[in-house]
């Protein structure tokens, strides 16, 4: 098993600790690689070596030269997709299919955010004063933190990092103990392309061994989070009290809303995708599907049968659709949802157990389930499973379907099906969600802003709205009149 280091200051660095953690395969439930276990002094190390690059080499380089190395970066992560794609499936026990398309598309986050980075313009204010000038300059927040979650672990730390270098920033970032590998490679590719010691760190460990002492640590200037809303919730509150900006991208209860003038063929794939592609754990997940009354049955028929044909089995082999749940307890946590659900009177119209077919192998596989006759008051409609379990709600009219739609506390993203225009824009303006698709699902891209409504989240990634993220506004005044006021009065 290959034992891996920690990046602080250019170096790479065993644990204060001296100990590692295993990283487990999620379809061979084997352990494959050897993670150091970080603590606060490991965090307080590579905080320093940040805010020693920030004052330094790096803040000295023009936003030129930072752009060109992310530019950089990211031809040599295009020219190694295929290996990093690999490591992560072996990691996280997503689909080597989708993995190859997320790494396919990192690098251009880097080529937009390198792009910007000699963009970011301060404006002259036509002040109401005479004889001052004044403008403003967008600067830098300083030493970043970046905490990521273990299900599409190098995208969502690109959606952080890319933006927050671009601005200026260093950056101290701390991957999910159960997806940690990909980021000791991706390090790798950040000494290469050539950036300075300390402007990237990396920090493994535990939620609270790592994360909560980087949170909490005075020289970090922002928090930038990525995960389920209770531990966002909790480093919100840590964040404040050192009144650092903050960035959460958090969970979803998402509504993909057919309504009967939908292209059918079309709204049955985009439900069983929002739903059980990478098997059901996205932050954006489908996991309600709201179906006109006059098209229920027939179309509850036809997801059945679609979602019924899904292959489960070796996340790495590219004909497979549905993989292993990424980790041992939110395996344990789809099961119990799936129970909650029984038990509350869902009726279980396809899945509802272990997948124990022989190509899961040693795998934490759940089937891929639906529930119909779910009631909005009941908690598999409300709550965050984080699996291949969907929801199935009828709708009578619009007002009913925004009604069922909005009401959660999440507000993530949203699908509608329709042909309607008016239908579409009716919608689109209704939903309480940092995301409305019309007739497709799960698009995202470098250039459009993403985030949350209510418990979905605070602040936007992806998008010039990202960069703003990781500034700040100064204003500075010059008088010019050469008069010397009255100095007891304000000017
Ligand atoms: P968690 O919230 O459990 O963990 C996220 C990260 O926070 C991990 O690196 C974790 O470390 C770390 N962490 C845990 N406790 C603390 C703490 N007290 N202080 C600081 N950091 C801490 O999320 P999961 O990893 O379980 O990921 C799944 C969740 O992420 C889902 O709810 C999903 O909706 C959400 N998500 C949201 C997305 C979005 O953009 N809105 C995108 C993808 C996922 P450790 O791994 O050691 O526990």
């Amino acid at each position: 098993m290959k034992k891996y280091q920690m990046l602080i200051g250019g170096a790479w660095t065993d644990p204060a600790s001296g100990n590692w953690f295993e990283s487990v395969n999620p379809f061979t439930a084997a352990p494959w690689a050897l993670v150091p276990r970080g603590s606060t002094e490991d965090v307080d190390r590579a905080v320093a070596a940040a805010r020693s690059a920030f004052y330094g080499e790096w803040r000295s380089l023009t936003a030129t030269a930072r752009g060109a190395l992310l530019r950089r970066l990211g031809d040599l992560i295009a020219a190694d997709t295929l290996r990093l794609a690999e490591i992560e499936t072996k990691d996280n026990g997503k689909l080597l299919a989708e993995m190859r398309g997320q790494l396919n598309y990192i690098p251009q986050w880097f080529y937009y955010f390198g792009g910007l980075a000699d963009k970011i313009e301060g404006r002259v204010i036509p002040i109401d004063k005479p004889g001052v000038f004044n403008f403003t300059r967008e600067e830098p927040l300083g030493v970043i933190a970046a905490i990521t979650p273990w299900n599409s672990p190098l995208l969502l730390a690109t959606w952080k990092l890319a933006p927050a270098l671009a601005a200026g920033n260093t950056v101290v970032w701390k991957p999910s103990e159960f997806s940690s590998v990909s980021a000791f490679e991706f390090g790798e590719l950040f000494e290469k392309a050539g950036f300075p010691p300390g402007v990237v760190n990396i920090v493994t460990g535990y939620g609270n061994e790592v994360g909560e002492p980087l949170v909490t640590h005075q020289h970090v200037a922002k928090v930038a989070f990525t995960g389920g809303d209770r531990t966002g919730e909790s480093v919100y509150q840590q964040a404040a009290r050192g009144i650092k900006h903050v960035t959460l991208e958090l969970g979803g209860k998402s509504a993909n809303i057919v309504f009967d003038d939908a292209d059918l063929d079309a709204a049955v794939n985009g439900v069983v995708s929002g739903i059980f592609a990478a098997t059901g754990q996205t932050c954006i997940a489908g996991s309600r599907a709201l179906i006109h009354r006059s098209i229920y049955e027939p179309f509850v028929d036809r997801l059945l049968a679609l979602a019924a044909t899904a292959r489960m089995g070796n996340p790495l082999d590219l004909t497979t659709q549905v993989g292993p749940i990424t980790t041992r307890p939110q395996y344990e946590k789809v099961l119990q949802y799936v129970g909650i659900a029984k038990e509350e009177g869902a009726i279980c119209r396809l899945g509802g157990g272990p997948g124990k077919r022989p190509e899961c192998g040693e795998g934490w596989f759940v089937e891929p389930t639906i529930f119909t006759d779910v009631r909005p008051e009941m908690r598999i409609a409300n709550e965050e499973v984080f699996g291949p379990v969907l929801s199935i709600l009828p709708f009578e009219d619009e007002e009913d379907a925004i009604r069922i739609a909005n009401n959660t506390v999440y507000g993530l993203a949203a699908g509608v099906w329709t042909t309607s225009i008016r239908r579409a824009l009716v919608m689109s303006e209704r939903l309480e969600a940092g995301t409305v698709w019309v007739n497709t699902y799960r698009a995202v891209s470098y250039m459009s802003p993403f985030g949350g409504y209510k418990r979905s989240g605070i602040g936007r990634e992806s998008g010039v709205d990202a960069i703003h993220e990781y500034l700040q506004t100064k204003s500075v005044w010059i008088d010019i009149s050469g008069n010397s006021p009255n100095p007891f009065v304000m000017r």
